[in-house]
């Protein structure tokens, strides 16, 4: 686990998007709904620690294994929808409860919806005409209810979880104490 030291009282921890709320909410630090539950004393209550989980997301597949493809990727780099990262138990060794919670707001179905838009748009441009043919989500695919079918079925997560134990910038503006753990 890799740390910082920012001052004589305070560390900074960095133990990824996934241990670091539960590290916190382990030491007491978190949502106090959640850590009563599972018997942690909680110091001080910040319901921000394990929220706000975000992904990048992006959309479609390859239409057959092993195949290469011209692909135009269509990905949302910020996220409306956010999840969670709550403790299991107050047992260190175990696994943090991990929501994802994708696509829960219509908003991110509606800018990648845009994004298959804006490259079909792009693929019938004079350059790229004839030279690529789409293939998926293909051509009968038109409508937004069978876009947003389409979306919801091939969605995917790239490797870049972040949100978890966001330090607003008043963590680092000489705020006092526990509030100045990140929330
Ligand atoms: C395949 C892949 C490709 C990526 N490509 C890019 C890229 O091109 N550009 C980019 O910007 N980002 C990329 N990322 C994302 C980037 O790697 C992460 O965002 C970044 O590493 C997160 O840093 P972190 O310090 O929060 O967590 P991490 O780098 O995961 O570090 C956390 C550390 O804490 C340790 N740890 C966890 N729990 C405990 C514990 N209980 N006790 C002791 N130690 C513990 C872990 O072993 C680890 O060493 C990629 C990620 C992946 C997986």
């Amino acid at each position: 686990m890799a740390s910082c030291t920012l001052g004589r009282n305070f560390c900074c921890v960095q133990a990824s998007t996934f241990k670091t709320p539960q590290l916190l909410k382990l030491s007491g630090v978190g949502d106090k709904k959640v850590l009563d539950a599972h018997g942690v004393p909680v110091k001080p209550d910040l319901p921000g620690v394990g929220a706000n989980f975000r992904f990048i997301l992006t959309v479609g597949s390859a239409p057959e294994a092993g195949k290469s493809y011209c692909t135009v990727f269509t990905a949302l780099t910020h996220p409306f929808s956010s999840g969670t990262v709550h403790i299991a138990s107050s047992d260190p060794l175990s696994a943090p409860n991990i929501d994802y919670n994708v696509l829960d707001n219509q908003i991110d179905i509606d800018v990648l919806t845009h994004g298959i838009e804006f490259a079909r748009r792009l693929v019938a441009t004079d350059s790229l005409h004839g030279i690529i043919n789409e293939i998926v989500p293909g051509p009968t695919v038109r409508s937004k209810a069978e876009l947003e079918d389409f979306i919801r079925k091939t969605i995917g997560l790239v490797f870049h979880p972040i949100g978890t134990a966001t330090a607003p910038r008043r963590c680092f503006r000489g705020a006092k104490g526990a509030s100045s753990i990140p929330c």
